[in-house]
């Protein structure tokens, strides 16, 4: 074994890679740009090297210095992570010829995987089902017009390129085709450098299904089970799990067996993910998977296949790298139970998944049951140059039952619940009530899921009123006599016979009452009676109570007129009116700035158009995703101020609307 590693990474993924070496007694070595200077990962490693500035063409995705810094630190492995280098042979052929151990597939395995339409090749000559498609050389509009045609819509048109879900649109008629391709060519251009699509049938209520495998360079070949990530919003993965829903053993070994053979096929060694789509309008079946691509690369998602089998899926990747045969045969690799990961992210799902950046001015995991992998921690800022994963939660039962794939989704629910994050917002709110909705909850999955709930799902007020109850409470309990924050053992409600309160939230008023009855309470939010009983809290700002017979609590933070109540992982302000505010009052600007750092990808508006409140205008490609920002009233566009293309600073004027009276 080698005796110490560079991660060619950051954040989440490089303290996971962090952690197995520090158990192997391996040396970690972290890289990393201006804006990482004293991020968690740096802080963990034994040694850290900067690389450059904070945009990741500047850092993270320079090969040379990172190569450099491996020799400089004394370095003998580079592992890649996800990401960033993980999937460039050219970088991985550097390694190796600066003498370094890659961990990862070989250069050749991953050139062969690294395409679209050559890996589907690859698999179909394995015998593997792939999806029908046109998959040529010629990329005229007419030919690839026609070869839709020919498959038959929908279908999808997918940069050969691609990866995370871009570069890909949906197409439904002929009508449509052409501008689809123009969108997505130039997506592609953008995000990949290269313009070359296939086009593929579009299948009908499809699920996701990838298998693990594992190779080592003495032909040893393993796969590991399948998961499921058919949770997904625009085509990227929201909560993973393991196995699939509705497998049978049958299917499995039939999607299995094929993985291996395309594993095969390129003499695949490391860690690799063969992708399937599926067809999940019935019961899963031998015949009804289809070839997507393979990841060349440990995946964001690998933990739930630890959770199921285990293993340590980085130690396994660390000992074939340094040349052991795999740790297991496949007969010794078992599946126990299920498991779920959902991914944290710093972004909000009530204004269109919008990335939140900023410090983190509360993390805390303490009452977290469950494997968090974290890349950040308190007082650490999710920088707009990245993408917006926090952290990943992840669920194991390993109870056999026939409920438990639901009591994994509880639980797991339950204790995402209980971590608190605030400063930046996060979708926890949101897995929640994925985790919670009744079709996922029964295992029925499918990509579609989330868009099809979407409004119910990013929608948080059910849990307003209990939010607006606990806000309450905690403001009785910090003006009683007694402090009962204080109190080790927790407290009891036991102060005045009735209080009322007005507060504000997001630009409503809420008005709360307590009345004690005894040893109840009746609150009413806005009018709305509940009865309340157990109240309580604890020194940590929990406050708990039973409303209308069922367990409720809400963490709450205080600080002068404002109080922030999170209930379910959804955050809610309580403003005390009256109060001095700091921000801004909610007139809407006439100016669209650039919420944050990137570049702008299309401008779909021009000066002197009429534009409606909600209409989009520009959109900015930031965080590894689009972003649409609209009007934020009516009016008429006085000036666009940037042009496709642009790069532009936070804060960064747009657009600027005038009344419709000053057009004139
Ligand atoms: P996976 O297929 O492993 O689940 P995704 O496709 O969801 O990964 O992720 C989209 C892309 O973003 C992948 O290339 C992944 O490696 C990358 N990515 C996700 N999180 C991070 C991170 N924290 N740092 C660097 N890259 C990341
Ligand atoms: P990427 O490299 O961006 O991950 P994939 O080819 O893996 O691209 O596709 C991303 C996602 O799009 C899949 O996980 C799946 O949900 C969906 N998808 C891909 N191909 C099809 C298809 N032919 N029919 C239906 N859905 C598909
Ligand atoms: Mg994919």
């Amino acid at each position: 074994m080698f005796a110490s590693v560079l991660v060619a990474n950051r954040a989440e993924i490089a303290c996971r890679i962090f952690r197995t070496a520090r158990a192997m007694g391996v040396r970690t070595i972290a890289v990393y740009s201006d804006a990482d200077a004293k991020a968690k990962h740096v802080r963990e490693a034994d040694e850290a090297v900067h690389i450059g500035q904070a945009a990741a063409s500047e850092s993270y995705l320079r090969g040379d210095k990172i190569i450099a810094a491996a020799k400089a630190a004394g370095a003998e492995a580079i592992h890649p992570g996800y990401g960033f280098l993980s999937e460039n042979p050219d970088f991985a052929q550097a390694v190796i010829d600066a003498g370094l151990i890659w961990i990862g597939p070989t250069p050749a395995a991953i050139r062969a995987m690294g395409l679209k339409d050559e890996a589907k090749r690859i698999a179909e000559e394995a015998g593997v089902p792939v999806v029908p498609g046109y998959r040529g050389e010629a990329q005229d509009a007419k030919t690839l017009t026609k070869a839709a045609k020919d498959v038959g819509f929908p279908v999808l048109i997918k940069a050969v390129a691609g990866g995370g879900g871009r570069g890909i649109r949906e197409v439904n008629s002929a009508g449509d085709f052409a501008a689809a391709l123009e969108s997505a060519r130039r997506e592609a251009q953008a995000a990949f450098g290269d313009d070359r699509v296939i086009v593929e049938k579009l299948i009908a209520r499809p699920r996701h299904i990838e298998v693990q495998v594992f190779g080592d360079k003495h032909g040893g070949l393993v796969h590991m089970f399948e998961r499921d990530c058919s949770l997904q919003r625009r085509r990227q993965k929201v909560i993973e799990e393991a196995p699939a829903p509705g497998m049978t053993e049958a299917v499995r070994a039939a999607m299995c067996e094929a993985a291996l053979k395309v594993a095969r096929a390129v003499q695949y060694e490391n860690a690799g993910t063969v992708e399937y789509v599926v067809d999940g309008s019935g019961p899963l079946r031998e015949d009804g998977f289809w070839f997507l691509e393979m990841n060349t690369r440990l995946q964001v998602e690998h933990p739930v296949t630890e959770a199921v089998t285990g293993l340590d899926l980085v130690e396994w990747q660390f000992r074939v790298a340094a040349g052991e045969r795999l740790p297991k045969t496949q007969e010794e690799i078992t599946l126990s139970g299920h498991a779920i990961e959902a991914r944290i992210c710093a972004e909000d799902p009530s204004e269109g998944f919008r990335p939140s950046v900023g410090r983190i001015t509360r993390y805390d995991a303490q009452s977290v049951a469950g494997r968090i992998d974290a890349g950040f921690d308190r007082g650490d800022a999710i920088s707009p140059f990245y993408d917006s994963l926090v952290a990943k939660y992840i669920e194991h039962g390993s109870k056999e039952s026939p409920r438990l794939r639901r009591s994994v989704c509880t639980m797991a629910a339950a204790q995402l619940g209980r971590l608190e994050i605030d400063g930046p917002t996060t979708n926890i709110g949101f897995l929640i009530r994925c985790l919670m909705n009744e079709a996922f909850h029964e295992g029925h999955v499918h990509t579609g899921l989330i868009a099809d709930n979407l409004a119910e799902l990013v929608d948080g007020s059910i849990n307003r009123s209990v939010a607006a109850i606990v806000a309450a409470l905690a403001d009785a309990v910090a003006h009683s006599e007694s402090n009962p924050w204080d109190a080790k053992d927790g407290w009891r409600m036991n102060c005045g016979t009735r209080a009322a309160w007005r507060f504000e939230c997001g630009g409503d008023h809420v008005e709360v009452t307590l009345v004690r009855d005894r040893d109840a309470w009746r609150a009413s939010v806005d009018g709305a009676a509940h009865r309340l009983t157990g109240v309580g809290g604890n020194r940590a700002g929990w406050v708990w109570a039973e409303v209308d017979g069922a367990y409720r609590d809400g963490l709450v933070i205080r600080e002068g007129a404002r109080t922030t109540v999170f209930v379910n992982g959804d955050r809610f302000f309580f403003e005390t009116p009256g109060a001095s505010r700091e921000h801004a009052d909610g007139a809407a600007s006439d100016e669209v700035k650039a919420p944050l750092p990137g570049k702008v990808a299309t401008i779909a508006t021009r000066a002197g158009a009429a534009v409606r409140k909600g209409e989009p205008l520009v959109t900015l490609e930031a965080m590894k995703m689009e972003h649409q920002l609209k009007a934020p009233r009516d009016g008429v566009v006085a000036d666009v101020a940037v042009e496709e293309g642009a790069q532009v600073k936070e804060g960064a004027l747009l657009v600027r609307l005038v009344g419709e009276d000053e057009a004139a």
